[in-house]
């Protein structure tokens, strides 16, 4: 239930993650790009159905200087204002990847913005492109290695992006008739109080409690939130790229049935 392809940051073009599902027999699976649905109608038509293409959205958020990813769940593709809303994000992330390779020009560390966007094929830019620019151009050790010396958040080729609150990316998830779930918990360091405090009063639905990111200690705090608040429980491995160990974290068996039961609770007057 959580995958990228080509559309964002993933390696693989839709068609080929769907193959990829069909060989480890998974029913259905969902297409969690970066700010981009892109990639769905190529996924859904090459399944035929088989497997069901869920389709989804990775919203990238921030609160408090921590990235908070929110996940989107059988959304509405077609809704045009929220197109035209990840049409904003997709350009703001080419004005700061162009503002990013400027800053690197100044520190005497020049890589080709059309090398980034070539990087990207099409997807949405960010800075493990331009990570994998410096490396090809000799600056860096490796893309770790860019982001530990540069590209790292307040580091000196740090350009923060606009800023979308938790709550919005509910907001607009909401809006496109989708459910709203909380991507890797584990990584956002003020999870607890961030859910109950405000995500839940916004309209969380659900958390991501299977992922390879999140320790055992934090999956058993969220299932107690999960239990206490009446919330969906996904899961996923985050898959970008061959390798990455595809159906190794999976949500609960009835995790989809549940969501979509939610949505046809919510779209009852
Ligand atoms: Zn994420
Ligand atoms: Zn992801």
């Amino acid at each position: 239930m959580h995958l990228h392809t080509t559309a964002s940051d993933g390696q693989l073009r839709p068609s080929e993650l769907v193959q990829l599902a069909r060989q480890h027999a998974f029913n259905a699976i969902a297409i969690t790009d970066h700010d981009t649905t892109a990639g769905i109608p190529e996924a859904q038509q090459t399944a035929q159905g088989w497997p069901v293409i869920v389709p989804g959205i990775e919203l990238s958020a921030e609160d408090d200087g921590v990235d908070v990813h929110v996940l989107g769940y059988d959304i509405d593709i077609e809704n045009a204002p929220f197109q035209a809303e990840l049409a904003r994000f997709r350009e703001d992330r080419l004005g700061r990847a162009r503002r990013i390779v400027d800053r690197l020009a100044q520190l005497g560390l020049p890589v080709a913005y059309e090398r980034v966007l070539h990087l990207a094929d099409g997807g949405s830019v960010g800075r493990p492109h331009i990570a994998r620019a410096l490396l090809e151009a000799g600056h860096v050790e490796s893309v770790r290695d860019a982001f530990d010396r540069y590209l790292y958040t307040g580091g000196p080729a740090y350009v923060a992006r606009a800023r979308l609150t938790p709550e919005a990316a509910i907001a607009l998830i909401h809006s496109a008739a989708g459910v709203a779930v909380l991507a890797h918990p584990g990584l956002v360091p003020h999870y607890f109080p961030l859910i109950e405090e405000r995500l839940i009063p916004a309209g969380l639905d659900g958390l991501e409690i299977m992922h390879p990111k999140n320790p055992e200690a934090v999956r058993q705090n969220l299932q107690a939130l999960a239990r206490r608040y009446d919330l969906l429980i996904t899961g996923g491995s985050d898959f970008h790229r061959p390798g990455d160990p595809i159906g190794a974290v999976q949500p609960p068996a009835d995790s989809l049935h549940l969501l979509r039961q939610r949505v046809a609770r919510r779209a009852q007057p």
